[in-house]
């Protein structure tokens, strides 16, 4: 599908759930797509992107970034504490802090830095052993640790079990944001992001349906 059919289905989505059109950020998931097609969908105009790996990240952004005025890069996937400042050259948010070692790392590069990335905390709603994220029963306690080290929190973050329905993984995504006064909803991608929209979404992340087929991860 086009870019702008994806914004097209986003702006129903969004009118369909009473919500105000351009509530919802699109962020292009572009990891592994050839650098044609990327180039290809900032030429369209459109500027807000994600990677789910920093190495992969740091061989394409800083160029484009110079060629294109006004990227907004979102590490979807996971990050190593050691990986934390260069993260922080490389991305305006940080949708994968899952961990207090993690959060402490990112508190403390923030005041070495004198700025921080956008951060939201990833949940693991299906509590799937191979996911990441903080438990549902955990997460106000990771809420408000993060708070106390006084992180940008923009919201949280959940990628369903595959085998679900996405619709209730998001509703207990957004019931946990909205008892800890949470804005900020990162979920729904290529299969799912309009009842994610439903749900209350306000950052959706879709690749496939954007891009094509991925040929690996
Ligand atoms: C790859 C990825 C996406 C995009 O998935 P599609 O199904 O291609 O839209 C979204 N979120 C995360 C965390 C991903 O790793």
């Amino acid at each position: 599908m086009s870019l702008d059919q994806i914004l097209q289905r986003i702006r129903t989505a969004e009118t369909n759930a009473g919500r105000a059109s351009g509530s919802v950020k699109l962020i292009a998931v572009s990891k592994v797509q050839p650098n044609e097609r990327v180039a290809e969908v900032l030429t369209q105009g459109h500027r807000c992107f994600g990677e789910n790996r920093v190495q992969e990240a740091a061989g394409k952004w800083p160029e484009f970034r110079a060629s294109f005025e006004g990227v907004d890069l979102h590490l979807i996937g996971p990050l190593q504490s050691n990986k934390v400042r260069q993260a922080f050259g490389l991305f305006d948010a940080i949708h994968s802090v899952d961990r207090p070692k993690l959060a402490q790392a990112i508190a403390r590069i923030a005041q070495e830095e004198g700025h921080c990335p956008d951060v939201f905390l990833q949940v693991n709603t299906g509590e799937e052993d191979q996911k990441a994220g903080v438990p549902p029963a955990a997460a106000d306690e990771f809420i408000a640790e993060c708070r106390g080290l006084d992180l940008p929190i923009r919201g949280l973050m959940c990628i369903p079990p595959a085998d679900e329905e996405p619709s209730l993984h998001f509703a207990l995504l957004a019931k946990i944001a909205a008892r800890n006064d949470l804005t900020g909803l990162s979920m729904g991608m290529s299969g799912d992001f309009e009842s994610a929209i439903a749900q209350g979404a306000t950052h959706v992340r879709v690749g496939s349906a954007i891009f094509g087929a991925r040929t690996t991860t």
